[in-house]
């Protein structure tokens, strides 16, 4: 168990909230899920699926100028996809008349004031964490004074920016979060994706997000380290109007999750989108729920990524090999592996009798018959890798090589090369070989061994496929710390797009199927994939160096 989850069965030993477990997992809708927020989704969610509460999903929609329905839509989308069930879906966007009636209740009490100081003066005013603030000089005016002009804020007679509604606490508090923070803010230019141009003042997230909480009944509030220090001041707005013995959520944090090589803020996935340096939200470099899982990685994969790293109260970075070290694990079990051949050179068997086709009964995973066989079609003409065949070849060079070894064609027969043909500028076009035609795999002759055993796809058989070779999108382990601007550190082979010649049987494909080219990698069907057209995504290569450094 993990150290909110320790927690949370004390709590239930101790009978706290009468047994009930609630949680939430509380995004704003302002972009698109990231692998980040998959760690707060499984636990969240994780928690009440273990210990028999529920987990709801809470939009934070204070904010319209950045908030969209396209990403209330996708974050539910996705969380559905990682295989996760939410109780209700609530929005805070809905509490916003409550919140306004408390807010007008902290001015009636003398708990808040109007400012009319620009950001920029209330920002001169906060001090440091070693000096006192200085107090505004419109915190003291009248309560009646305060009610009118926060009335005419909502009522959309003061422009955008003019005016805020304080909380009056304390302007030396040690905690910075104490020294009078903003509560409402005025917002005219954008209609709410939900409450449309009802509001024109909208509650500030912190003013926003504990009453939300308490609203809904939450039990244990789980969120990350940055809001440690808000939690007190989530505490001081619940304190003012919920008695002493009532229930009250409680929040826990836990460390973010940071990994090397991506980013991990919105913000900053925003700026990639908008600017065209990716093609997507879910372009398959993307470190988005919606990316990773058009590169290939599976809902399971990433849960069993999340389970491995564990939640601890230290921040830290996490290894982009370990990611990808789980996604080979995963697929390793379940991709059929086929052959693609990126590099053809076509092989001529010339012994082969003319208009001789045959089937070739290959396993989907070799040595794991249950999962089944699939026919390769086999005939006189074979596209090989370039790189399996040598001119001259010296005794290191086990694979195809005039008068060299004798090679066997995977799955099927041995052959042994014979010469080659080349093209004007010295390219070689075709490879001549001869093939032992009692050496099938799988009768009687084939059980003969050979040093190698090269790829091939039967050429007037083999389909067409357009292949992106995707890699980690910075350059650089840590973008967020380097000085530079992080757009500057993009990997500028992030994606090489080629083509390959691969077996018949992936004519019938479906979107997002996985595959293990053989000795290429892990790959899976790209949405843009039609009849007649294959695209395939590189999920992972196969060299794991994870292990090595473990
Ligand atoms: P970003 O910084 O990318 O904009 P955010 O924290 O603003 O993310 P929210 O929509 O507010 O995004 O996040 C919803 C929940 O997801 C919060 O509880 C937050 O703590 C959690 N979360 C966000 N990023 C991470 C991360 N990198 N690791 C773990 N949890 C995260
Ligand atoms: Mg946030």
């Amino acid at each position: 168990m993990n150290f909110i989850e320790e927690i949370v069965e004390k709590d239930l030993q101790e009978k706290k909230n009468d047994g009930r477990i609630q949680t939430r997992f509380p995004p704003e809708p302002n972009g698109y899920l990231h692998i980040g927020h998959v760690k707060a989704i499984c636990m969240d969610f994780g928690i009440a699926e273990r210990f028999g509460g529920v987990c709801n999903l809470r939009f934070d929609d204070t904010n319209p100028v950045k908030e969209d329905v396209e990403y209330v839509d996708s974050i539910m989308r996705d969380i559905a996809w990682l295989g996760f069930h939410w109780g209700n879906v609530y929005y805070a966007s809905d509490y916003f008349q409550q919140l306004y009636d408390l807010a007008i209740r902290f001015i009636k009490e003398g708990k808040a004031y109007v400012d009319e100081q620009t950001a920029e003066q209330i920002a001169e005013q906060k001090g440091t964490p070693t000096e006192p603030g200085q107090n505004s000089p419109y915190r003291d005016r009248p309560v009646e004074e305060n009610l009118r002009l926060f009335q005419a804020m909502q009522n959309g007679e003061v422009p955008d920016g003019k005016m805020v509604l304080r909380a009056k606490i304390d302007m030396a508090n040690p905690n910075m979060h104490f020294r009078d923070p903003i509560m409402y803010r005025i917002i005219t230019t954008h209609p709410h994706h939900r409450t449309g141009r009802r509001w024109n003042v909208y509650p500030m997230y912190d003013f926003a997000h504990g009453q939300s909480d308490y609203f809904e009944g939450v039990t244990h509030s789980i969120c990350t380290l940055e809001f440690v220090v808000h939690r007190p001041l989530y505490d001081w707005f619940i304190d003012q109007f919920v008695p002493q013995n009532e229930y009250r959520p409680h929040q826990y944090e836990f460390n973010r999750l940071n990994i090397t090589y991506t980013v991990m803020s919105k913000r900053k996935m925003l700026q990639l989108v908008k600017e065209g340096l990716v093609a997507g939200w879910d372009d398959p470099r993307m470190p988005t729920v919606c990316g990773l899982r058009r590169r290939g990685y599976t809902a399971e994969a990433i849960r069993a990524f999340i389970d491995k790293i564990g939640y601890t109260k230290v921040e830290g970075m996490i290894d982009l090999g370990l990611l990808e070290h789980t996604v080979r694990e995963c697929l390793k079990e379940k991709a059929p592996r086929v052959c693609a051949i990126f590099d053809p050179v076509r092989l001529i068997l010339t012994n082969w009798p003319e208009n001789r086709q045959e089937d070739i009964t290959a396993e989907n995973i070799d040595g794991m018959p249950e999962l089944g066989t699939r026919r390769m079609p086999f005939g006189k003409e074979l596209w090989i890798e370039r790189q399996d065949f040598q001119e001259e070849g010296d005794k290191n060079f086990y694979r195809l090589s005039p008068g060299g070894r004798e090679v066997r064609l995977k799955s099927a027969y041995i052959v042994q090369a014979t010469g080659c043909e080349k093209d004007s500028e010295g390219r070689i076009t075709t490879v001549y070989a001869t093939c032992d035609l009692d050496s099938k795999s799988g009768t009687e002759g084939g059980n003969r061994k050979t040093k190698a055993t090269i790829n091939w796809v039967e050429c007037n058989s083999a389909l067409d496929a357009e292949v992106r070779l995707y890699d980690r999108l910075f350059a650089v382990e840590n973008p967020s710390a380097d000085e530079r601007d992080f757009r500057e550190l993009l990997n500028p082979d992030s994606l090489k797009v080629t083509t390959a010649k691969v077996e018949s049987s992936l004519r019938n494909v479906q979107m997002q199927d996985h595959f293990q080219f053989l000795k290429q990698g892990y790959f899976v069907v790209d949405d843009d994939s039609a009849p007649g057209r294959l695209v395939f995504n590189r999920t992972a290569s196969l060299k794991d160096n994870w292990q090595k450094k473990a």
